[in-house]
């Protein structure tokens, strides 16, 4: 039955100045009606952040587009570089190397996925490689790129990109974006909360040095401690280290090796992997690990050793579970950032969820405390996200013949969810890929860790015949020269960086280098 709205919402309260903060601050002040919201941000400079989150995904450029911020000056502004891909190294066995692109492979015909074309191709002819049918999987490996194109015949128009960035800056740039636009500040630790008795829903903050923060509405973006979701609200959080046993990460800044590349590095190691995030004027680096295969100490040791440059950073040393929070939104308060979750960082989906988080906020924030219908939408919404890219990171360490040392055998006899399993049973017996309903990653994205990890479908797709397989030869053996010669006239990377961090008087923006007129997120939509 309908409830009549009690208590109208205008002032909202985001606890914590970390990516997750400044991006809710930002994208609320900007999007939300400055006559009917009033947002104030808490954060503490004692407490701090939790200083990594560098490697980002493609969507973040609809985030800094929906805000109007300019790509060059955001760029410029965080010591940006462009990611289109991340390269994975040692997973399904060592020694192996893919790169995962932010892009097609071939196109399908006659409705049925190129890879089944590839794989029956590549019965008659071993030699072919899948590499060879995907612009950006050809030009990462030789450091090339050039903005995507929006015309849907051009190649150039089969991938997208994202950034690698220094996610302080990042934070930094936003919270001048966001007090340009009203927010206001305020600097303490929150001590206590009050409870409102009528709901137990959240009144106040009380700050350490006694300043009271009254809200309507709360957005936790505290961190992993949850401090409003969890320790007032007691959302519950549900474990998934059964699945993705990492549970402690290192992080070290060093210099770079050279050029910096247009992908990130995901190097598999003894117990967990080593990411390498190349910025404009560093690198960045972490060994992500389960602390029951490995001590710190080695694990530290075994990063320090495999840096590609000298460190210039202490070790900033993390813990966390993953998993999610049972419930994201409760009462009159929603958890958005680490708060509501960890995946760890594989495949960098955590600034991606945080922007999902605000857009779906956005949409459904009640204006009046009718939250109920709101909050179960939300929920529903945000849960099936963190459950989808679940899957897809347990695949990377699941889908692997290592067996060298006791945290791969573990992975390798993983006993993995009946989602996942469903699904990688679906793509082994006859090489379907079917995309999630609310999946973020899509057809390509499995297809690249699957090939790139030797799993292969044992049957093709019953359309495929003898006509069909010649005239998709014809099409392959076109597309692979088309896309070296595409490779070929592209800058390298290290010059499109050194372009767009060239001083803002002669910096040619994005979009004088071609940027796309349209956002499609890996590959054509
Ligand atoms: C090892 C590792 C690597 C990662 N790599 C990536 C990556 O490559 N890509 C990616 O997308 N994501 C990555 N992430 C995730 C990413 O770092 C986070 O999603 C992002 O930084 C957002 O963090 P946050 O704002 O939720 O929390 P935090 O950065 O922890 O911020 C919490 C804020 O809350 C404030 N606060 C907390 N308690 C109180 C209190 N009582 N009173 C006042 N203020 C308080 C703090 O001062 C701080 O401002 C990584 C995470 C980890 C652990």
């Amino acid at each position: 039955m309908f409830k009549a709205p009690t208590h109208q919402i205008k002032r909202i309260v985001i606890l914590g100045g970390g990516t997750a903060g400044w991006m809710t601050a930002a994208a609320l002040s900007k999007l939300l009606n400055p006559n009917l919201f009033t947002v104030t941000l808490v954060e503490s400079d004692a407490i701090g952040t939790v200083g990594v989150g560098e490697a980002t995904l493609p969507h973040l450029r609809f985030f800094n587009q929906r805000l109007g911020i300019d790509e060059g000056e955001f760029i410029r502004a965080t010591n940006a570089t462009i990611k289109a891909g991340i390269e994975f190294s040692n997973w399904g066995n060592i020694g192996d190397a893919y790169i995962h692109p932010f892009g097609d492979y071939g196109e399908p015909l006659n409705n049925v996925g190129f890879h089944h074309y590839f794989y029956q191709a590549q019965k008659r002819n071993t030699a072919l490689s899948l590499d060879d049918y995907s612009l950006p999987v050809m030009a990462c490996k030789q450091g090339k790129f050039a903005f995507p194109t929006s015309e849907p015949n051009l190649l150039t128009s089969t991938y997208s990109y994202a950034y690698h960035i220094d996610a302080g800056l990042y934070a930094k740039y936003l919270r001048g974006f966001s007090e340009k636009l009203g927010v206001v500040r305020v600097e303490g630790k929150v001590e206590s909360v009050a409870m409102r008795k009528s709901d137990d829903s959240i009144a106040s903050l009380k700050l350490d040095n006694g300043d009271i923060i009254n809200g309507d509405f709360f957005v936790d973006c505290s961190g992993f401690r949850g401090r409003l979701i969890e320790q007032c609200l007691h959302a519950g959080y549900e474990d998934w280290s059964h699945w993705l046993p990492c549970d402690r990460a290192i992080a070290v800044q060093s210099e770079h090796n050279g050029k910096p590349l247009p992908y990130t590095k995901a190097i598999a190691q003894e117990a967990g992997w080593q990411w390498q995030i190349p910025l404009k004027h560093r690198m960045g680096n972490g060994y992500v690990y389960s602390s029951q295969y490995i001590s710190d100490d080695t694990a530290l040791q075994t990063l320090l050793d495999n840096l590609p440059g000298k460190p210039t950073s202490e070790p900033n040393r993390l813990r966390f579970t993953t998993g999610k929070r049972k419930s994201s939104w409760v009462k009159n308060c929603v958890a958005i950032g680490l708060s509501s979750g960890f995946l760890e960082p594989l495949e960098s989906t955590s600034i991606y969820l945080i922007q999902a988080a605000i857009m779906k906020l956005v949409e459904l924030l009640p204006q009046r405390e009718n939250l109920d219908a709101k909050r179960s939408e939300y929920n529903r919404y945000f849960s099936n996200e963190m459950d989808k890219i679940r899957d897809f990171l347990i695949l990377h360490y699941h889908a692997t013949k290592r067996e060298d040392t006791p945290f791969w055998s573990f992975c390798n006899h993983l006993n993995i969810p009946q989602s996942l399993a469903e699904k990688m049973q679906l793509y082994k017996e006859i090489g379907v890929i079917e995309d999630y309903k609310y999946g973020l990653f899509l057809t390509p994205s499995w297809l690249a860790v699957y090939h790139g990890q030797g799993v292969t479908p044992s049957q093709g797709d019953v359309r495929v015949n003898q006509a069909t397989l010649a005239h998709a030869e014809k099409y392959m053996n076109l597309l692979k020269p088309n896309i070296q010669r595409c490779v070929n006239k592209m800058p390298t990377h290290e010059h499109i960086v050194a372009m767009l961090h060239e001083t803002e008087h002669n910096n040619p923006t994005a979009s004088q280098l071609n940027r796309p007129a349209n956002f499609s997120l890996y590959g054509r939509s």
